[in-house]
């Protein structure tokens, strides 16, 4: 999609009223209190920029996933939801937000309507009003008309800082541009869309795709876009079993899906047909049992026997995989290995994070979730040219879809 949307950067924000998405879901400990604040101070840069030129910020952020009491069996099970759901206030987001900023932050009980109109009517530049759980909403995720007009006429302008939602048409996210004047991508999302331009559109080749995670049937979307674009396409992981099956060798109790084998034989000819060069695993850590403490060994293509299962990439495929990322200028990166929430089962992820990391010749994009979770274990991802903050986002992104948040956003003129 064309990407040359108005950044928060290109509004005047002076006096106005700035409705901003950011994607407040953080983790909460037991009481609801904040236990990781890093999406919070992600998002002061958009906030700052705001205050700083006099606008008055509007944040709203959806958390958790509240359910609707109504469709409980008993009075019990209600009562459950609506204590689940009492968690999922923003009451102690906006406490955290007022520590952190040192502003004056006024918390709203509602998403639209007139106390949040009488709130917003109050504030002067520099203030912050923190809507509640954008999904307390029964509207939000229907992206329903009237919430995202309520939500609208809070504003002058809106900001999508939230990457993580951007591929959901709902009302925070989609719905309400329609109904303000201008929409604009704020700092975190203006970054993640330069990097997945720039991988999509305009890479310094060779580009590299490595892919890995459990399911082939995740990502055949994927594969199928990503076969268009890069030169070589790196795929470990579970979902290398499938592959290897499909050319003829044993995978054991490893990862299987084995009504995907016609699809795998289809993506192994497409690459050739386009010339690009597919790397596979050619030798695999196998187990025992899926667990730490399970013998292990390594073996070679056809060698994993009944009762083992491959759980991370082997010495030789380690190599091979580090050799090609050399010679490629970007790299994008989704789904680690192997097994690497196990250490044992991390040995190739690591490799491919460290020499990333070690690597500022190469652009280095990181899809979000698990690969995330990954170079974050590896206390690395500060030296990877970007790493994504929406897993979802991220993977339509690398699929070519056009995500709804962002194709919503004002064009630049
Ligand atoms: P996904 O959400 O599809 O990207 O999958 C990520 C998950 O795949 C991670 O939690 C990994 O532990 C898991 N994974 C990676 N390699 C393997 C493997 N060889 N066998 C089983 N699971 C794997």
């Amino acid at each position: 999609m064309a990407m040359n949307k108005l950044s928060i950067e290109d509004l005047d924000v002076k006096g106005k009223r700035v409705l901003m998405r950011v994607d407040f879901n953080v983790p909460q400990n037991e009481d609801g209190t904040v236990r990781d604040d890093t999406r919070i101070r992600a998002a002061l840069r958009s906030i700052n920029f705001v205050r700083e030129r006099g606008g008055k910020l509007i944040l709203m952020s959806h958390l958790g996933r509240p359910e609707d009491a109504k469709k409980a069996e008993s009075e019990e099970e209600k009562a459950k939801i609506l204590a689940a759901n009492a968690k999922l206030t923003m009451d102690p987001i906006a406490n955290k937000l007022r520590e952190i900023v040192g502003g004056k932050v006024t918390k709203v009980n509602d998403i639209a309507g007139p106390e949040v109109e009488a709130a917003v009517a109050a504030m002067v530049p520099g203030d912050i009003v923190v809507l509640e759980n954008t999904r307390f909403n029964k509207g939000e995720t229907k992206n329903d008309a009237e919430l995202s007009q309520k939500l609208a006429k809070l504003a002058d302008v809106y900001v999508s800082d939230a990457f993580g939602s951007v591929h959901r048409a709902h009302s925070s996210t989609e719905g309400v541009t329609h109904y303000v004047r201008q929409s604009a991508a704020g700092f975190l999302v203006a970054k993640e869309m330069e990097y997945f331009n720039r991988v999509l559109h305009h890479p310094d080749r060779p580009l590299a795709a490595i892919l890995g995670g459990a399911k082939v049937s995740d990502k055949i979307m994927l594969i199928e876009h990503l076969l268009d674009l890069v030169n070589v396409l790196i795929i470990g992981g579970g979902m290398a079993y499938t592959f290897m099956k499909a050319q003829g060798y044993e995978v054991g109790d490893s990862l299987l899906e084995a009504d995907k084998l016609d699809v795998a034989k289809m993506l192994i000819a497409k690459a050739k047909e386009k010339g690009v060069a597919l790397l596979l695993p050619e030798d695999t850590v196998v187990a025992d049992a899926f667990s730490e403490t399970a013998n292990s060994r390594v073996v070679g293509l056809g060698g994993i026997e009944a009762g083992w299962q491959g759980l991370d990439i082997g010495p030789k495929t380690v190599e091979k995989f580090l050799n090609a990322i050399k010679t490629c200028k970007t790299v994008v990166w989704n789904g680690p290995v192997g097994v690497f929430e196990m250490d044992k089962f991390g040995v190739g992820t690591k490799a491919i994070a460290e020499l990333l990391a070690a690597s500022p010749g190469i652009t280095s994009v990181i899809g979000g979730g698990d690969t995330a979770a990954a170079v974050n274990k590896y206390g690395l991802a500060d030296k990877m040219s970007h790493v994504s903050t929406g897993g979802g986002a991220s993977l339509e992104m690398l699929e070519g879809k056009d995500l709804p948040g962002l194709a919503a956003l004002t064009n630049k003129v």
